[in-house]
């Protein structure tokens, strides 16, 4: 009888390991539902997505109602998480005291845990370390904006003749659009690719966003396990000739550039050797770091057996703060910090600093122990992410992202491999034909898909182009991707699997697809968010 038991034990366990396929699944989700949002609409209800679609949202995803959405609504993974019962029995808990809320002081706790006890709070020695913001932007807000007021007085100067050309030249063409006074103090924020509001916080502070993504990731190597990393040999080039411009060097885990490429741990190790020699601050954009410490658990040699805790505190003993946006590896819905670490060179640089994020903070989001969020925001983070790093939802998170690559490109659709860990890029260029690359045939792609009942974005060359008054300007380089980003804990495969079957329609029949005119916004900022088309 025992024989027999083993015997199945072992036919089920092998079934465990086989190797995963489309519509198949050889094991259960590691959760199961405690609650759920039944929709009020129909899939079949084509009409009334056509009139809203066209007549009230102007085809923009953006401005289409979401209840209408019967199937995946792939907008974005950003804040659309679905909490699990701990985090909704923590917030019923929420404290929401004016000071020094309850959760407050177990968050800060978190914190140390998440990351590593060098992060732990000590806020009668060192002063205050960890700052609440209601969103990841708010905290890049007030770091680059701290920054900028205690840079003033120093002074740039012209760019060096040593620096590599290609990088010269991508700094000279964001110096000419600043104002003449901001010129001269012209200060350089390199990263491996810093998101939209990353850069826009800098840029707004005039100081220079500069992005070193690693060759690989520019010349779309499919075989690339880290297609995030940065390209170290121009950070090199760049302290070698312009470290004083330099006031802090930035790092996106993963790299949401191509859907969340992941960096690697000798990476971010050889980037902490070069600031070091520099004594120049690393900072990491931490939104996905559970996320990016996964992969590097799967791909990168002598990492297999250690945990994803272990990996992440590894990744942060390496960097002297981090700014993150809880609502991706946060596990919430709204919610971000800023975060230094004690006795890192941050704060020999910028002395003073920790003071001014509290004035800060007291002016644009509240009294500093709750930073814009309610104490129940506060006891939801704390529990998100502790459940954020257990190995059985990450694997469960990134393989059913990684299956939905699969089946995509099962169809032969267009999309960048190797697959990210929050999202999936389909390639414009290549799904149309190449008469039709200046059409904006990803919008076209974007509004038919609604109709299908499916919502995703383009990110290509109506988001990031812009026009000048006559012409179109393509971004350069140039991207031209939609982007179906899957929210944490919300769908199934199966809900993924009808948007595979939309896109596979639309690709079988890509020549029927019309353009689209520009109705409204052509010539504005962040367009993609305001515009209005209509089908051609
Ligand atoms: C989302 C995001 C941010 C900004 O965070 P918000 O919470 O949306 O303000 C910054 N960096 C990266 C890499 C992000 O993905």
């Amino acid at each position: 009888m025992d024989d027999t038991v083993d015997f199945f034990i072992d036919e089920f366990r092998k079934n465990l390991d086989s190797e995963a396929e489309p519509g198949r699944y050889f094991s259960p989700r590691p959760y199961r539902n405690a609650s759920v949002r039944f929709r009020e609409c129909s899939i079949r209800d084509f009409e009334t997505r056509r009139e809203v679609l066209i007549n009230e949202a102007g085809l923009n995803p953006f401005l289409f109602r979401s209840d209408i959405i019967p199937g995946c609504d792939l907008l974005s993974d950003s804040g659309t998480t679905t909490m699990t019962v701990k985090q909704w029995v923590a917030m019923m808990l929420g404290d929401e005291a004016y000071g020094s809320n309850e959760g407050y002081f177990e968050f800060k706790d978190q914190i140390a845990a998440t990351f590593g006890e060098e992060w732990k709070s000590s806020p009668v020695t060192e002063g205050e370390n960890i700052f609440i913001f209601h969103q990841g932007r708010a905290a890049e807000n007030a770091l680059f904006s701290i920054l900028r007021k205690m840079l003033r007085g120093h002074s740039g100067g012209g760019i060096s003749d040593g620096l590599i050309p290609k990088l010269k030249d991508r700094i000279n063409s964001v110096m000419s659009s600043l104002e003449e006074a901001a010129r001269e103090a012209a200060y350089i924020i390199p990263s491996n690719s810093h998101f939209d509001t990353t850069e826009g916080n800098i840029l707004d502070k005039k100081m220079i966003p500069l992005n070193l993504p690693c060759r690989e990731h520019i010349e779309n190597d499919e075989s690339c396990n880290f297609r995030g990393n940065m390209d170290t040999g121009e950070l090199k080039n760049l302290l070698e000739n312009e470290s004083e411009k330099v006031p802090l060097v930035y790092l996106t885990i993963t790299n949401n550039t191509g859907g969340g490429q992941p960096v690697s741990i000798s990476n971010i190790r050889e980037i902490r050797d070069i600031t070091e020699k520099y004594n120049i601050p690393f900072f990491l954009d931490a939104c996905r770091f559970a996320e990016n410490a996964w992969f590097i658990k799967q791909r990168e040699p002598g990492y297999s057996e250690k945990s994803i805790t272990g990996i992440v505190h590894e990744m942060f003993s390496y960097v002297d703060g981090f700014h993150i946006s809880l609502k991706k590896d946060g596990l919430v819905n709204m919610g971000g910090a800023l975060v230094l670490k004690n006795g890192a060179r941050f704060d020999d640089a910028f002395p003073g600093f920790r003071e001014r994020v509290i004035d800060h903070q007291i002016m644009t989001e509240g009294h500093p122990t709750y930073g814009g969020l309610t104490g129940r925001d506060i006891k939801g983070v704390t529990e998100g992410l502790r459940t954020i790093v257990k190995e059985s939802y990450l694997d469960c998170r990134i393989g059913q992202v990684e299956r939905l690559g699969k089946q995509l490109d099962g169809h032969g659709i267009p999309i960048i491999k190797p697959v990210g860990g929050h999202a999936i890029y389909m390639d414009m260029d290549r799904f149309f034909d190449p008469s039709g690359r200046e059409e904006f045939m990803g919008i076209s792609l974007t509004a038919l898909l609604l109709i299908a009942g499916h919502r995703v974005c383009e990110l290509g060359i109506y988001a990031f182009g812009h026009f000048d008054g006559k012409r179109e300007l393509p971004p350069d380089p140039r991207v031209n991707y939609v982007r179906a980003a899957v929210p944490r804990l919300c769908y199934e495969d199966r809900d993924l699997s009808a948007f595979v079957e939309s896109v596979r329609i639309l690709y079988n029949n890509r020549d029927r697809i019309p353009g689209v005119n520009v109705e409204y916004g052509r010539e504005l900022p962040l367009r993609h968010f305001k515009s209005r088309f209509s089908f051609k």
